[in-house]
């Protein structure tokens, strides 16, 4: 579940199946109506112009980087969503820069030695939403942390089989070596509101409703612990046991679990919620035989960050 599927304008290189569907049932699982039909109109725009110049643009993916450049400065003259995306990539290309002067080449030995191996510390799963990057909220720098970004954080059992999550984690794990695992969760969560949103009996080939399912467990707990609550303050509870509940799922690898029991490897749980602005912390207390007797973890360590 790459997080770009759920940034507009990435949708158009997503998916050419039914990409006005997609794309209204995206915006609204993120809490978001607004400019859905802009975004379809852009996404429209974009593959119409690929379809009228496809040249031009398999041309800029296959010619070098001063080449490809050449190629956009020199852009057919077309008023309108091309000039639009045109612009945000100035500002993308205006950032870069601006990254390359102040922070690259400034530190240029350092990031001469990341060019050459990387040793990250964390590993962090974090959720897709654009307004949860872990970069920004953490500080975390080239070469800090090994990052996967999904719909709602969710880390699926090991026996749910391959996903992109768990590709990344055995690559963090085995072969960077970090020290600590971060699972992420925040506030509004789009995913885990249609987690919480899902109809029992309904069959459905949404993508997301067959990614979100994994974390039904979290869903039931939260239905049970917390009825008395309405629908929205549920789904803040699951938002944090959905947290726990991929924490415990970090443990059915065994490869995780052999480091979490050897000590080198601890996991942790986050929640950024971002509308006061507030981080809560904490860790999973495990030692092999440590599981309570309902298969739940104790915790230590939690803090809160305001
Ligand atoms: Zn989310």
């Amino acid at each position: 579940m790459a997080h770009a599927v759920f940034q507009s304008s990435s949708l158009s290189c997503s998916s050419s199946l039914d990409l006005r569907e997609t794309s209204a049932k995206a915006s609204h699982i993120f809490g978001s109506q607004l400019r859905s039909r802009e975004i379809e109109r852009t996404q429209l725009r974009l593959m119409d112009s690929f379809k009228k110049n496809p040249t031009v643009r398999l041309k800029a993916l296959v010619e070098s980087p001063g080449q490809a450049q050449e190629i956009i400065d020199n852009k057919p003259k077309v008023a309108g969503a091309t000039d639009e995306v045109s612009d945000h990539f100035k500002e993308l290309k205006h950032r870069f820069l601006g990254f390359k002067k102040d922070k690259y080449l400034s530190n240029l030995e350092h990031y001469q030695r990341l060019s050459e191996a990387q040793a990250p510390k964390f590993m962090v799963i974090a959720c897709a939403d654009s307004r949860v990057c872990p970069s920004s909220i953490l500080g975390f720098q080239p070469g800090d942390a090994f990052v996967v970004r999904n719909v709602a954080n969710l880390v699926p059992p090991h026996d749910n089989g391959p996903t992109e999550t768990n590709a990344a984690l055995e690559f963090a794990v085995n072969s960077l070596e970090v020290e600590n695992i971060l699972v992420v969760g925040h506030s509004c969560c789009g995913g885990i509101k249609a987690l919480m949103s899902l109809q029992d009996e309904v069959i459905s080939s949404s993508f997301i409703r067959n990614w979100v399912v994994v974390a039904k467990p979290a869903r039931l707990k939260t239905k049970s612990a917390a009825s008395n609550l309405n629908f929205d303050q549920q789904c803040r509870h699951c938002e944090k046991e959905s947290i726990n509940r991929s924490l415990l799922n970090l443990l059915t690898y065994p490869w995780i679990e052999e480091r979490v029991m050897r000590g080198t490897l601890s996991i942790h749980g986050g929640y950024y919620d971002f509308i006061d602005c507030t981080f809560e912390k904490w860790a999973l207390d495990y030692k092999g035989s440590s599981l309570l007797a309902n298969g739940e973890c104790s915790i230590k360590n939690r803090e809160f960050w305001a």
